[in-house]
């Protein structure tokens, strides 16, 4: 490679590099895990959500995971097929059925919850200021990612109703959650909250 090389790439051609070689070791490694079973990685994670959140019903599981509703029947129906999970109908209103494992299902998850440990164990070799920087640097792709519509709705402070950016400069907590009147710092932003609010997509523009 020339000296001159260096320059005429741009950094974030090579950030999009490397998360290409990320993304696919995400999607060997879960084919490896849940292919052993047979199951495919959004299969895998169903169990998984299920398996973390309790029952959910089928709108429910596709916006966790980003998914089409048609995508995630796809899926739940091969699960059923499985013995792997049950439909539970409400009294009186057959739509609304939610989902649940079965013992077969709930050991089945606990497996494949397993598999981004290899990952975990990569952002944990990064020192913590790293992973701060990562993970601010995260937050605002997923936010860019949604305003465009390529993503599905992420519950992260940077959309939320209760986010107050930058409200204590200078401080180590430069951030505030209105919902628990606590301060915070980049290192707590939070891409999965239970409280969140969603806020215009403006106000994560602006947020970070
Ligand atoms: S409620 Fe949750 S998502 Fe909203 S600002 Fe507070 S911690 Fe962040």
């Amino acid at each position: 490679m020339s000296e001159d090389a260096f320059s005429e790439q741009p950094i974030s051609s090579r950030v999009v590099t490397g998360l290409a070689k990320i993304s696919l070791a995400l999607k060997t490694q879960a084919w490896k895990e849940a292919g052993q079973q047979g199951l495919t990685p959004t299969q895998g994670q169903i169990l998984t959500l299920l398996a973390q959140k309790g029952d959910r019903r089928l709108g429910e599981i596709a916006e966790a995971l980003g998914i089409t509703p048609a995508t995630a029947s796809d899926a739940v129906k091969v699960l059923v097929a499985k013995g792997l999970v049950v439909k539970n109908r409400g009294p009186g209103d057959a739509r609304a059925v939610s989902l649940s494992l079965t013992p077969e299902g709930r050991s089945e998850a606990q497996r494949t919850a397993l598999w981004p440990d290899f990952l975990l164990a990569a952002v944990e070799s990064l020192e913590p200021e790293e992973q701060q920087v990562f993970l601010r640097g995260l937050v605002k792709m997923i936010a860019a990612l949604q305003e465009k519509g390529y993503i599905a709705p992420v519950r992260m402070c940077v959309t939320c109703t209760f986010f107050r950016p930058n409200v204590h400069p200078g401080t180590a907590r430069p951030h505030h959650c209105a919902f628990v009147d606590a301060a915070f710092g980049d290192g707590d932003l939070q891409l999965e909250c239970a409280d969140h609010q969603p806020a215009p997509l403006e106000q994560a523009r602006r947020a970070l």
